[in-house]
């Protein structure tokens, strides 16, 4: 037997195979009862509705201002690379790096990797340099920190209130949705997408068999009666 067939039950530890054609529908464990996959379809959907709206909001986030500080008649206002430019030149280079990094280039790369694979599998096409994106996003996931800065920003906030006049910006708000579609959309392992790429390329090759094994002259469906 295939050790690759077989998935354990996150709830009672039981070995079960593998269900061949889980996409059609929810899977049960049948000693506990326990959900071990949803229709695929479904989740598909929703993960795929999900990221692109986690993208739209990470580009307002990059691009509209953070906060507006107004101390004494004079405002400044500044965006999450301004405020990156700034560390740069105050000669912070690394920790400019690091939070270029974990709050704006690893968090791009996942959603625009998980674009890049869900789009086509849900047209039931894998796509080129599938197994090797998928490895990119598991590679990226972990060091992207948005929540980090989230946090960051709040206790800046709560602490500049007594310097200065806080004005929020747009970005606050979307760096706050931001934080929260992230949270749903880690909880969708990647992992899922394998098994529906192979449910893809296996139904890809009974087809080919069938067809193959068909006499050629015969169209489906379009010969006349
Ligand atoms: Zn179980």
């Amino acid at each position: 037997m295939n050790r690759n067939d077989l998935i354990a039950c996150h709830d009672c530890d039981a070995l079960l195979r593998k269900p061949r054609h889980w996409a059609k529908g929810s899977a049960r464990c049948p000693r506990c009862a326990a959900l071990l996959y949803r229709p695929s379809s479904i989740q598909l959907e929703r993960i795929s509705a999900l990221t692109l709206a986690a993208l739209f909001t990470f580009l307002i986030a990059q691009t509209f201002p953070i906060v507006e500080l107004d101390l004494n008649g004079v405002t400044s206002q500044t965006t999450l690379m301004g405020a990156l430019v700034a560390l740069w030149n105050e000669g912070m280079e690394l920790v400019a790096i690091a939070v270029f990094c974990s709050t704006i280039l690893f968090p791009l790369i996942e959603l625009t990797a998980l674009l890049y694979v869900l789009m086509p599998i849900r047209a039931g096409v894998v796509p080129p340099g599938f197994n090797l994106v998928l490895r990119a996003i598991q590679f990226v996931r972990p060091w992207g920190m948005i929540e980090v800065l989230m946090l960051g920003i709040l206790v800046t906030i709560v602490k500049m209130t007594s310097l200065a006049h806080v004005i929020p910006e747009a970005a606050l708000f979307a760096f706050g949705a931001l934080t929260l579609m992230l949270a749903v959309v880690v909880l969708f392992d990647p992992r899922a997408l394998w098994d529906i790429a192979d449910a893809i390329a296996e139904r890809q090759t009974s087809d080919a068999a069938r067809q193959r094994d068909m006499p050629p002259a015969t169209g489906q469906g379009t010969r006349a009666p």
